[in-house]
């Protein structure tokens, strides 16, 4: 994703009361910053948001944090919040690979992963977020039902997706290479930014949910 900088967002999202400071001191009580119990799903690499909030306004009894590497990128969430406030939606900015340390075992009850950067190179796949390092880092947050969805158009990241699952323990509850002609996996699905964008192109969108074996 090229990323044009936004002067000022690090700055912004520093001031911002929907974005979590300090989300390490949070680790196993996370409900208290929602004051519920309600279960908690995030979504790692959420770009603008606009998923997220989608998500966040159709299930109100879901409590729902958005995991963003770049300020550049996360600042244009913010701006949607400040326009339009939920109850149910934070957001971390951080990098994906520090989530054992912000989330405690069992305390989070769902991931997206929607159209994960590629990371084409071999030597770059661990940085790929469905690889088995992360799976293995998702494992140690995600409850015992928990459930990991992945969506991407990317032909060669979902085959490598796929390929690392059994490895690493997890099994397949449902998938498809054509998410939009599935009728069954279409039911109640919302489309991010970037499925927008491919699906208009005429690309397949692929998508996996699986569970830990
Ligand atoms: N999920 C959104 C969608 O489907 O429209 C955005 C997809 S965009 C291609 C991928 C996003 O993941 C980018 O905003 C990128 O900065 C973020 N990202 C990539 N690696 C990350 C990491 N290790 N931790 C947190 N965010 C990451």
């Amino acid at each position: 994703m090229r990323l044009r900088n936004v002067a000022g967002s690090r700055e912004a999202i520093a001031m911002s009361r929907f974005v979590v400071q300090d989300p390490k001191i949070r680790k196993g009580n996370w409900k208290d910053l929602f004051g519920n119990q309600h279960p908690i799903h995030i979504e790692i690499g959420m770009g603008k948001g606009r998923f997220l909030m989608d998500m966040a306004k159709i299930h109100p009894e879901i409590n729902y944090i958005g995991i963003e590497k770049y300020s550049s990128v996360l600042i244009r969430g913010i701006q949607k919040m400040e326009s339009e406030e939920l109850p149910n939606l934070y957001f971390i900015r951080t990098d994906a690979e520090e989530i054992t340390e912000i989330f405690g075992k069992e305390e989070i009850d769902r991931i997206y992963l929607n159209f994960s950067d590629p990371w084409p190179k071999d030597r770059h796949a661990k940085r790929r977020l469905p690889s088995h390092e992360f799976l293995d880092r998702y494992r140690q947050i995600l409850s015992k039902d928990g459930r990991l969805e992945f969506k991407t158009d990317n032909q060669d990241l979902f085959s490598f997706a796929l390929q690392q699952l059994e490895p690493a323990g997890w099994k397949i509850e449902q998938m498809t290479y054509d998410l939009h002609h599935d009728k069954a996996m279409m039911e109640g699905n919302v489309m991010t930014e970037y499925e927008e964008r491919f699906s208009m192109k005429g690309n397949p969108i692929c998508k996996y949910i699986i569970t830990m074996s």
